[in-house]
């Protein structure tokens, strides 16, 4: 942050309109002490940020000004929270302490910006995502409103990313994706989660976005009309209900678009699903269930219902709590389209789940959702052989899973498991011992093998027997996180145990060295690249690492043991013509964190085959010197999140006497012998490219063809594209990533 010149009158007047705007925004009711809490913290805000500003040149106090607004206006918090919004980068950025907080405030909005402090710190620091988020989720079950300020915080800090450098965006977004998107998904505050999936986009992938977001704005028009002439037959009828109504008809976020034209190869204009028709009630909690099927016979009165699509999640709503009745109709026009019925709570909860959870509990027997799975979440956490990085990917794991599966036990509980659930899961599910023992299982009375996939309404029993453990075999029949993470504790005990043997042999070669173990063994354990003792002793045990291998690399010394500096090896740069990461006439040029690269060893990585003028960043690799991606790759987000340390930036030196890979894939209509030639000569005749490889397969006279082609650079590429999307017979062109 650089520190500045004072604020200016004008400045003032606009911090002082933005507070305004923000107490307007707070709804719920409030007495003369929250109102005057909330004006302490701003002028303690105002006050202590006055001489920070933004990256973008605004004073800094706007941000904590935007987050509380946030809080307010699209989470629906409290005084509390908005006090805690307003406070939350002071006690990190600037001379406050929190034990002047604790008296101004209490020990309430200490606790919380004490936990927001530590989110922060959590990240500066090099350590690996994993356990950062493990960090995030313990201050989760500690006050949930720490983790939904954050979520403010994150959703503001990328409104505004466009003022920082181009790696630090790509950093901050590979991390909002990994972390901040599955995590809103699960608290169920779907709307921050479609903005941060935006949001990525938009920096991930500028052009893609913003050709959406022009096609979108220029059919807005058509789509409302369409809308209007979708509802007005059914107006008269609505009225007849009674009751008060609104109808809404959003269109998809841009993310999930673009998702359905990568993955469904469907251009835009075809899309007919881009918005679904919401029609929302304002009816009492009792009548609910009533008035929803009611406007469903209204709505399938006028437009003809396509049957198999009716989803009705009042009856039984999803496990995250999401109620709403669906059914798809075909429109006007002919036109498919979705209508989700629901009430102005139902509403609230798939926007807001967990913020609006607390507001309507115990209304229509809402299940418990949220604090199920926070108490899910405090037993993993609380597991003292919980791994952070597999936590972290179990975590994910089960978010992708967005359906789900009922099954029964004999009794005829239900239970809700992630659709892909297996009979094992189940077992689990039901208590951790009944998995731990689980013997054999039937599904409707049939034995079945534990890696069973369960189908809606299985009824599951199961046999249990005290001389079964689980085996590693086990994690393979699996998916719920809960089971795997019981497994894998049973599976480190066995370890453990085994690895006692070894844990004994050097606790006696220590001593006999006069070592303090306590103090030597983490040192080692850190260097052989272990990320656990018990890994570490179990190796020991099986000799995979030996003693003596130790003291190879340590020599004891006054009671401690230190590491012997290894002969430092000097690395060469690597001559061109010996290792060229690709055939062309010249090495490509590039800038690696602002200076040029020819003095490091890199080459492109395969994964995403980089082209001259694609978005690019560097990861310096263990063994193989930088290696550069497309900002885009599928792989990005992973090295990003987990080794954000190693991370450089990169830019190319536009030259035009490189040549890179680029794979393409073409589908089209195969209509007989002939295909190949037309597509080779339009590549290398008309175009004059040079193609590497070329494949092509076809069935029921349809083709999809891959073929690598060497070009100079991206604009080469979409010439090659669009050419060969203009041939006949071909119905899409695009590039592999
Ligand atoms: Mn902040």
């Amino acid at each position: 942050m650089p520190e500045v010149l004072a604020i200016k009158e004008e400045e003032k007047q606009l911090i002082q309109r933005e507070y305004r705007k923000l107490l307007k925004a707070i709804k719920s009711d409030m007495d003369d002490k929250d109102q005057k809490m909330i004006r302490m913290a701003y002028e303690l805000a105002v006050e202590a940020h006055s001489k920070q500003r933004r990256k973008s040149g605004e004073p800094y106090i706007m941000h904590p000004i935007a987050v509380a607004t946030i809080c307010a206006e699209e989470i629906g918090l409290g005084p509390t929270a908005i006090v805690c919004a307003l406070l939350h980068d002071v006690v990190e950025d600037t001379e406050v302490s929190l034990a002047d907080i604790s008296k101004q405030f209490g020990t309430r909005v200490a606790r919380i910006v004490d936990g927001l402090t530590k989110l922060d710190s959590a990240y500066n620091a090099e350590s690996p995502q994993a356990e950062n988020f493990k960090k995030v989720l313990s201050t989760l079950v500690d006050d949930v409103r720490v983790v939904l300020i954050k979520m403010a915080d994150r959703l503001h800090n990328m409104r505004t990313l466009g003022a920082m450098p181009r790696h630090k965006q790509l950093k901050i977004a590979a991390e909002t994706s990994y972390i901040y998107a599955p995590l809103a998904h699960r608290l169920g505050l779907y709307t921050f989660k479609t903005e941060f999936l935006d949001l990525c986009m938009k920096i991930t992938d500028p052009e893609n976005y913003r050709d959406i977001a022009k096609k979108l704005a220029e059919t807005k028009r058509s789509r409302e009309e369409y809308i209007q002439e979708f509802i007005n037959p059914l107006k008269e009828q609505l009225a007849e209900l009674g009751v008060d109504y609104y109808v809404i008809g959003r269109p998809k976020s841009i993310y999930s678009i673009w998702n359905k034209i990568k993955f469904k190869g469907v251009p835009f204009e075809e899309i007919y699903d881009l918005f679904a028709v919401r029609i929302i009630l304002n009816v009492p909690p009792e009548k609910e269930k009533l008035f929803c099927w009611q406007v469903y016979s209204i709505v399938t009165d006028v437009h003809t219902p396509i049957p198999e699509r009716l989803k009705d999640w009042i009856t039984t709503p999803k496990s995250n709590g999401y109620e709403s009745l669906h059914t798809t109709v075909v429109g006007p026009k002919g036109r498919f389209v979705e209508v989700q019925i629901r009430t102005d709570r139902m509403n609230e909860i798939a926007e807001r789940g967990f913020a609006a959870h607390w507001k309507y509990k115990g209304i229509n027997n809402q299940p418990d959702v949220y604090e199920r799975w926070l108490d899910s979440v405090r037993e993993i956490l609380e597991d003292p052989h919980s791994d952070a990085v597999e936590f972290l990917g179990d975590f994910r794991a089960n978010n992708l899973f967005n359906e789900e599966v009922y099954a029964y036990t004999p009794k005829g509980d239900m239970k809700i498991l992630p659709k892909g659930a297996t009979a094992l899961d189940f077992a689990f599910n039901i208590h951790t011992d009944i998995g731990y023992y689980c013997a054999s299982i039937k599904v409707n009375n049939r034995l079945v093998p534990m890696g069973y996939k369960l189908q809606n309404g299985d009824q599951v029993q199961i046999k249990t027997n005290k001389n079964q453990k689980p085996t590693e075999d086990w994690l393979k029949m699996v998916v719920t996180g809960r089971a795997r993470s019981k497994i894998r504790s049973a599976m480190k005990d066995e370890r453990r145990k085994k690895g006692e043997f070894g844990k004994e042999a050097l606790e006696r070669k220590f001593k006999h060295v006069k070592v303090d173990f306590e103090d030597a063994i983490d040192k080692v354990v850190k260097y052989f690249g272990y990320t656990s003792r018990i890994d570490f002793y179990y190796d020991l045990t099986k000799e995979e690492t030996s003693i003596n291998e130790i003291f190879k690399h340590f020599r004891p010394e006054g009671g401690k043991l230190v590491e012997i500096p290894e002969e430092v090896e000097i690395l060469e740069p690597v001559p061109t013509e010996v290792k060229r990461p690709r055939k062309g006439k010249a090495k490509p040029r590039l800038l690696i964190n602002g200076e040029p690269a020819e003095q490091f060893e890199f080459s492109f990585a395969a994964c995403c085959n980089p082209v001259q003028g694609d978005p690019i960043f560097a990861f310096l690799t263990s063994n193989a010197g930088l290696k550069i991606h497309r900002a885009n790759c599928p792989n990005a987000t992973n090295m990003m999140v987990n080794y954000g340390y190693r991370l450089m930036k990169a830019e190319w030196i536009l030259t035009t006497d490189s040549t890179f890979v680029a794979d393409l894939q073409i589908i089209g209509i195969d209509d007989g012998p002939g295909v190949i030639e037309r597509l080779t000569h339009q590549i290398s005749t008309l175009l004059g490219l040079n193609i590497r490889s070329f494949s092509i397969a076809g069935d029921e006279g349809y083709f999809e063809g891959k073929v690598s082609l060497l070009v100079a650079n991206t604009d080469q590429l979409t010439i090659a594209i669009r050419a060969l999307q203009n041939l006949e017979n071909v119905s899409s062109v695009s590039r592999i990533e």
